[in-house]
C-alpha cells in the first residue's frame, strides 16, 4: 500500500480551486484500496497568516465538513488536524537542521513576499519545513497539490533525500506531487489563481445568492452581445469546461465562435451548472456545518489515528538522530 497525504489550510472556506485541484481527485485516491489515505487541516500554518484561533477553529470545522461533503470515508482514511500530532513540529525541527538555508531563501512564495516588501514572520519561511514534515512523518508518497505547491513538494523530496543520504539510510521514502494540467491552477473571478486570501474566489457552500453574484463578478473581455468570442482565452468557458457534461460545453463553444451570445448568458449556464453538479454536496456541507461535536468526534478520532503513526515513526527517527526514544 502507498501512502496518499495532502492538506488545506484553515485560512478560510474551501473554494472550487481547492475542490477541483485537490478535494475531488484526493477523495478519488482514498476511497481506492491501494492508498491509506492522510488528510489534514493545516492549522498550524494557518497561524502564519491569521492570529485570531477562533476563526482558526471555525474555518477547520468548515474545511472538514467540505472534505465529508464530496464523500471521504473516515472509517478508512484519517483526517485529522495538524496541531492535534505535534510530533510533527519536532520532525520539522530536525529537517530544520538539514537543510540549507541559502536555499530556502529561493522558494518562490517567500521570495516574492520579500520582493513585495511586505511585513513577515519567520513562519512564512520555514512553511517548506513543516510542510516537508507532514509529508515525511508518514511516509507519504503521493502528494495532491495545486501548482503553487509544486516546488514545496520538491524541497520536501530535496530533504528526504540529503536526511537519507547524511544518515546511511533509507528512513524516508521521496514524495511525488500528484497533479492534473486543467486543474491544478484554477483561476479565480479576476484571472488570477482562486485563493483564500484573495477575495477572489467561487466558493459553492455560499448561499445560491452570493454563489450567483461571485459568478457574475468573473472577469471577462469587453466584446458586446454581437461579437465572436475567443473560448480558449475566457475564464466562464475555464470552469464550464470542467464541470458541465462534453456537449453542452460543445454548444457554448459553437455560440462563442459564432456571436450573438453574450458573457451574461454563458455566467447564468455556468451558474445553472455548478448548482447542479454540487446540489449533493452543498445540502450534505449545510447539515455538517451545524454539527459541530460530530467533526470534533470525526478529527479526533483521525488524530488518536495518526498520532499513534506518528509517534512510532518519530522515536525510531529519534532513536536513528541518538535522542533518546520517548
Ligand atoms: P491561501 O490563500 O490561504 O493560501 P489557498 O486557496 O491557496 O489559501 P491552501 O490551503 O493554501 O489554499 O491550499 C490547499 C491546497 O489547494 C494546496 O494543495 C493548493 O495547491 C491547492 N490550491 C489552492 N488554490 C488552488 C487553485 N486555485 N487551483 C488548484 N489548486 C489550488
Ligand atoms: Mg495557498
Amino acid at each position: 500500500n502507498k501512502n496518499m497525504l495532502t492538506g488545506i489550510q484553515s485560512t478560510g472556506i474551501p473554494h472550487l480551486g481547492n475542490i477541483l485541484g485537490v478535494i475531488i481527485p484526493s477523495i478519488n485516491i482514498a476511497n481506492n484500496s491501494k492508498y491509506s489515505s492522510y488528510i489534514f487541516i493545516a492549522d498550524l500554518h494557518s497561524l502564519i497568516e491569521i492570529k485570531n484561533l477562533e476563526t482558526i477553529r471555525y474555518n477547520t470545522y468548515q474545511i472538514t465538513a467540505a472534505w465529508l461533503a464530496f464523500g471521504l470515508n473516515t472509517e478508512k482514511s484519517l483526517l485529522y488536524r495538524q496541531s492535534d500530532v505535534p510530533e510533527v513540529t519536532e520532525l520539522a525541527w530536525y529537517l530544520n537542521c538539514f537543510f540549507p538555508y541559502q536555499r530556502l531563501t529561493l522558494a518562490h512564495s517567500f521570495k516574492k513576499k520579500m520582493e513585495n516588501n511586505e511585513k513577515i514572520n519567520v513562519g512564512v519561511f520555514s512553511y517548506p519545513i513543516l510542510m516537508a514534515a507532514d509529508i515525511l512523518l508518514y511516509n507519504a508518497e503521493i502528494i495532491p497539490v495545486g501548482k503553487d505547491q509544486l516546488q514545496h513538494v520538491e524541497i520536501a523530496r530535496y530533504i528526504a533525500n540529503r536526511f537519507n543520504k547524511k544518515i546511511g539510510k533509507k528512513i524516508f521514502v521521496l514524495p511525488e506531487a500528484f497533479l492534473k494540467k486543467e486543474t491544478m491552477s484554477i483561476p479565480g473571478i479576476d484571472g488570477k489563481k482562486m485563493s483564500k486570501s484573495k477575495k477572489n474566489w467561487i466558493d459553492i457552500f455560499s448561499s445560491d445568492e452570493i454563489l450567483k453574484k461571485q459568478i457574475m463578478s468573473i472577469h471577462t473581455d469587453n466584446k458586446s452581445l454581437n461579437e465572436k468570442k475567443n473560448p480558449d482565452k475566457n475564464y466562464i468557458m475555464y470552469l464550464y469546461k470542467l464541470l458541465a457534461p462534453i456537449n453542452r460545453v460543445e454548444e457554448m463553444r459553437k455560440k462563442y465562435l459564432k456571436g450573438g451570445y453574450g458573457y451574461l448568458e454563458a455566467k447564468i449556464a455556468l451558474y445553472e451548472c455548478i448548482i447542479k453538479k454540487f446540489s449533493f454536496e452543498r445540502k450534505k456541507f449545510f447539515s455538517l456545518i451545524k454539527k459541530k461535536y460530530l467533526l470534533d468526534r470525526i478529527l479526533d478520532l483521525g488524530a488518536k489515528k495518526a498520532k499513534n503513526i506518528a509517534f512510532k515513526r518519530l522515536n525510531n527517527i529519534r532513536k536513528i538522530l541518538k535522542f533518546n526514544p520517548s
